[in-house]
């Protein structure tokens, strides 16, 4: 078996792949609760000669060459652990057995993608120069917080010289991978609005200070504000997910309770925009006479590819699965993702891998009918595997050679 060539390996592999992906689909965890998946993530690593670590809780690293770490350069790979406080729909024979509780991103497969890297480089490891560390990264849908944060906090990226991700997409077409250098994920605030009004009786709207009309107001002006701001270019946009106000139908309710999210492909337009729902809720507080108590709550920081990185995926990503499946088309993506923590620290690239079928309206990534495509398996580790063949033998030929800056 040739290492420049994984995929007679990765397909022996494949169905002990899918049947894990299965089984972690099985008994989705939400994040930081991944007690079962890290088990099963360090099991199936110790029993190909890993040594993985605990990192944030339930995440785990482990080094392909623990010696060598910062010695040599280093390239880590990154999977996510966690699912979604979603109600699985599918009568799938895998589907879960927790309720309200759901693999709906597909975290399951990136698990069993990362996995099946770990198998080949391990039956590899005397022909690899340099080292390889593994990221199982719990609580990327930041259900409760972001994992990646608290994993980089921890030093799981130190003496790494550039990382690699990817994401499974329905959006996108099955058997093409989209890529693109600079931003490809929004950069992501949550907005906290309360207003407080004074409350009474429903015929008397003259005594009352109504905070569902100046909610309305609000919502109503906040669409079109932003695309007459923004001019031609947009790139941000704002949603009023829940407004909550009253409980029957003859009385002004005194308080109303709304939220939302706001995203942004620009930090400067994140701002501005920011800056202009402060301004209209002080406004519309004002104008209406009530109290408006306004939280803007920072959520998932710009996702930026280095363009070094992101021109390695697209070479690998030619050279495996041939010239027309390489895009930049549908990216960036307004959605947010916690591996932008983890490109801010250090050079790196987030693919997306097409999942949509043909002729089908494939369900979409948190969708309750979404499962995650295995036939992505063998194709996600065959870039990754890709990546790290072409990328530490480039960091090991550098200036400096064996001891890069970076991986110190
Ligand atoms: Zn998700
Ligand atoms: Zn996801």
């Amino acid at each position: 078996m040739s290492w420049s060539d994984p995929t007679p390996e990765l397909r022996e592999l494949d169905p002990l792949l899918r049947e894990l992906r299965h089984d972690l689909h099985r008994h989705p965890e939400l994040g930081f609760e991944e007690r079962r998946s890290q088990a099963r993530v360090r099991d199936f690593l110790q029993s190909r000669g890993y040594q993985p670590q605990s990192c944030a809780g339930t995440g785990l690293i482990a080094d392909l060459h623990p010696e060598r770490h910062g010695r040599a350069p280093t390239i880590a790979l990154r999977a996510d652990l966690d699912a979604l406080p979603i109600d699985e729909r599918t009568d799938l024979p895998h589907r879960s057995v927790h309720p309200g509780v759901s693999h709906k991103c597909g975290h399951d497969g990136h698990t069993a993608i990362l996995l099946g890297v770990a198998d080949l480089l391990a039956r590899h490891r005397g022909h690899i120069d340099g080292n390889v560390r593994l990221l199982f990264q719990p609580a990327e849908e930041g259900v409760r917080g972001g994992g990646a944060a608290v994993m980089l906090a921890e030093g799981a990226l130190d003496g790494v010289a550039e990382i690699y991700g990817l994401h499974n997409w329905p959006g996108f077409p099955k058997g093409q991978l989209h890529i693109r250098p600079g931003v490809v994920m929004a950069q992501v605030t949550s907005l906290d609005l309360r207003l407080r009004g004074v409350g009474g009786h429903g015929s008397q709207p003259q005594r009352c200070r109504d905070p569902i009309v100046a909610g309305a107001h609000l919502v109503a002006a906040l669409h079109p504000v932003l695309p007459r701001d923004l001019g031609a270019d947009g790139g941000a946009v704002v949603s009023i997910t829940a407004f909550q106000a009253g409980n029957t139908h003859n009385v002004i309710p005194e308080s109303a309770h709304l939220r939302g999210t706001i995203r942004a492909f620009d930090r400067d337009v994140h701002e501005r925009v920011l800056r202009r729902v402060r301004e209209l809720v002080e406004g519309n507080a004002r104008g209406f006479g009530v109290e408006a108590d306004l939280q803007l709550i920072p959520g998932y920081p710009l996702l930026v590819n280095h363009p070094e990185c992101a021109a390695a995926v697209a070479r690998v990503g030619r050279q495996l699965l041939g010239e027309a499946a390489i895009t930049s088309a549908g990216l960036p993506i307004a959605g947010g993702e916690d591996f932008a923590y983890f490109t801010g620290a250090v050079p790196g690239a987030y693919f997306f891998l097409g999942a949509g079928r043909p002729g089908q309206d494939t369900p979409g990534c948190h969708h309750p009918d979404f499962d995650f495509d295995d036939d992505l398996i063998p194709r996600g580790a065959a870039v990754l595997l890709g990546l790290v063949r072409e990328r530490l033998p480039h960091l090991l030929a550098r200036p400096g050679g064996s001891m890069t800056e970076a991986a110190r």
